[in-house]
């Protein structure tokens, strides 16, 4: 999100009353601006990348690490540089769901030069170090996925108290004073979408069953006068009952702007089917709660987080109250393709509101498009400001915004913004975030490269929603990018006219095929990648990073190196302290990230997850020479 709205939240009430206000109005919204700018052309390659930070606290006499919850006071004082000189600075920084979140982003996006890429990683180190700054002794900023004790005893600095009978979240697990203070939103979300779905949310992720773990394993909850609880909590899992368990983690986004909508909507398509493949390779959430589940991901987790659907949407009560059934959260992985080679693809069922369906096609909108923008038009809004409810429909996208920005999917496709020079764009959102800037860095050029591969290769990955879907659920499996086979399309370079050798169109392949090819039969997304960059003269410099970086990506792939998550797990499973009960006790967790803070601030390496050549070229401005060299345009 941009910079947040001001204002005061509505109670849900009225939130609920208007929800049909808004979407009447944000259909309208949508329709004039498409109207606007649906043949706006010419736009060039710009890309950012979004990376989310924890604070966390050590205390190296009790030995512990806690989350500390001084985000609000960080982010006062970055905010400070970007008001004063918005055209000058390297980063954005903005609020989070947690009160001990950050998120980061470059001050202005990069461009569509090679050597752009080799700046990624040192604006990315440059962040990091301007919030450090900031912080107290024993205060650090980590980009991890998920902090292993959230909403385990004693979890935050300074110390809170859950209020399972008060407030927003009502969680037994998560206080609401560990959600950011700085903005109503954050709480007003947490509140709304609990009253919306007239129950805590439930998550239940599966225990990692080592061998002292209780069989069955049930915590018992029954003393509490919290009966909810007790009826969700389901035996061999690990149960959370509050937003700020998924919302609270942090995950590595990107978006890039494409020449215009088609090619937007292509984009948009053809990453679809890699949101699971770069999820599993990204994996880095395994604990959960102060235990170790038997996920690698958070996915699942924020997808039940925010899952404001009724009993009678989710279909375990007949429809009485509510219109539809939704087989999804609002928080999950896309339900069609927008382009037109998409189209034979899109096999789940839409819901949708035909009647916004069909004012969308009379104004003009294809079936695609109009089935996309209705289909996530089914959901309420779960958060509206008084200042925002009357808006003047030709100009403003609020209310279209309300809807679109709360439908959080793997993928995001984003119109331009009103009186902006901005275009089409289209936002990758599965990755996990990963400890060192090194891999991010990798991780966002990797998928980069691929969209500028995938147009000029005119590749087509396209596999059926229902596929993609699958992959999804396999992606978070404990150890999936070794152990899991993914559908994935047989022959991607081959226009599809050429492919009717009477072979089925997709396959599984394991991570490691994808990624690196397969003798013969596929080639491989660094293949492909490499013959690309080959094709061009890019400076010394940013060659020895890109390589590095893929480098990395194909040996996390191989399994040569080890995930973060499967290098989390080893981690914990070897402390001393450890007793084979999946428990994270807080000498372990303080343990554990002061190695993954040593490991960040290079005091030792870690060569089985990073590798040994993790030393890139890169640099914070492009040098003097290579920027008065003509360079290669991607
Ligand atoms: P959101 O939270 O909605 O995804 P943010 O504003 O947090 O949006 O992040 C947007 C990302 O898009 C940032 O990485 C930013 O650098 C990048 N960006 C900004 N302008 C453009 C543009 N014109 N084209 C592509 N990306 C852009
Ligand atoms: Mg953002
Ligand atoms: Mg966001
Ligand atoms: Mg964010
Ligand atoms: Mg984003």
């Amino acid at each position: 999100m941009g910079l947040l709205s001001e204002g005061s939240p509505l109670d849900w009430e009225k939130t609920k009353d208007l929800a049909d206000h808004v979407r009447k109005h944000g259909i309208i919204q949508f329709i004039n601006l498409y109207k606007r700018l649906r043949d706006r052309q010419g736009d060039i390659l710009k890309w950012g990348d979004e990376v989310e930070y924890v604070l966390v606290k050590f205390d190296d006499e009790a030995k512990t690490a806690k989350l500390s919850l001084r985000a609000a006071d960080i982010l006062q004082v970055l905010n400070e540089k970007e008001q004063s000189d918005p055209d000058n600075i390297k980063s954005l920084w903005r609020p989070e769901y947690g009160a001990y979140m950050l998120e980061g982003t470059p001050g202005k996006p990069y461009g569509g030069l090679l050597v752009h890429f080799n700046i990624v990683e040192a604006n990315m180190r440059y962040r990091r170090q301007e919030a450090s700054k900031l912080l107290g002794p024993n205060e650090v900023l980590m980009s991890l996925t998920n902090f292993p004790r959230t909403g385990a005893q004693d979890f935050t600095d300074p110390p809170t108290r859950s209020t399972p009978d008060d407030g927003a979240a009502r969680s037994l697990f998560f206080p609401d004073e560990a959600i950011y203070p700085g903005h109503p939103r954050f709480k007003t979300l947490t509140r709304n979408i609990r009253k919306r779905r007239g129950e805590k949310v439930a998550i239940n992720i599966p225990i990692y069953k080592d061998e002292n773990v209780p069989r069955p394993f049930k915590e018992d909850f029954s003393n509490l006068v919290d009966d909810e609880s007790n009826y969700a909590a389901q035996e061999d899992h690990i149960y959370m009952d509050a937003m700020g368990f998924g919302m609270g983690c942090c995950c590595l986004q990107l978006t890039f702007q494409a020449c215009n909508i088609q090619e937007a909507r292509t984009l948009y398509d053809q990453l679809a089917p890699l949101c699971p493949i770069m999820l599993a390779l990204t994996a880095a959430s395994p604990f959960y709660r102060g235990y170790i589940s038997d996920v690698d991901c958070r996915w699942n987790v924020i997808s039940c987080s925010v899952d404001c659907r009724t009993r009678e949407e989710r279909g375990l009560k007949p429809l009485k109250e509510n219109k539809f059934r939704i087989s999804k959260s609002r928080y999950d992985s896309i339900d069609s393709y927008l382009s037109e080679q998409g189209e034979k693809y899109n096999d789940v069922p839409l819901t949708y509101d035909d009647e916004i369906y069909k004012q969308l096609l009379d104004n003009g909108i294809d079936k695609l498009l109009a089935q996309h923008v209705a289909h996530l038009f089914i959901r309420d809004t779960v958060s509206l400001f008084s200042e925002k409810i009357n808006q003047n429909d030709a100009e403003d996208t609020d209310h279209f915004e309300n809807i679109q920005s709360t439908n959080w999917q793997t993928m995001r496709f984003k119109p331009p913004p009103p009186n902006s020079s901005i275009g089409w764009r289209v936002e990758f959102r599965p990755c996990e975030v990963q400890i060192t800037d090194f891999e991010n860095a990798a991780i966002v050029c990797f998928i980069v490269l691929l969209t500028r591969v995938i147009l000029s290769y005119k590749l087509n990955l396209l596999i059926p929603i229902s596929k993609v879907d699958k992959n999804m659920a396999r992606a978070q499996r404990r150890n999936a990018v070794v152990a899991e086979k993914f559908w994935f399309r047989r022959d991607i370079t081959s226009d599809a006219k050429q492919q009717d050798d009477g072979q089925p169109e997709y396959t599984e392949f394991t991570v490691n095929e994808i990624i690196n090819g397969k003798d013969g039969v596929f080639p491989g997304l660094i293949p492909l990648v490499n013959s690309y960059l080959a094709s061009m003269d890019v400076d010394a410099d940013t060659h020895c990073t890109v390589q590095g970086y893929m480098k990395l990506i194909q040996k996390r792939a191989s399994g040569e190196l080890l995930t973060t998550a499967a290098w989390l797990r080893k981690e914990v499973l070897s402390h001393p302290e450890y007793k084979q009960d999946s428990v994270i006790t807080q000498r372990i967790n303080y343990d554990l990230l002061k190695k993954v803070q040593k490991i960040v601030s290079n005091e030792i390496s870690c060569p089985e997850l990073l590798g040994t050549c993790i030393s890139s070229k890169t640099n914070e401005t492009i040098p003097a020479a290579v920027a008065k060299a003509e360079n290669i345009s991607l």
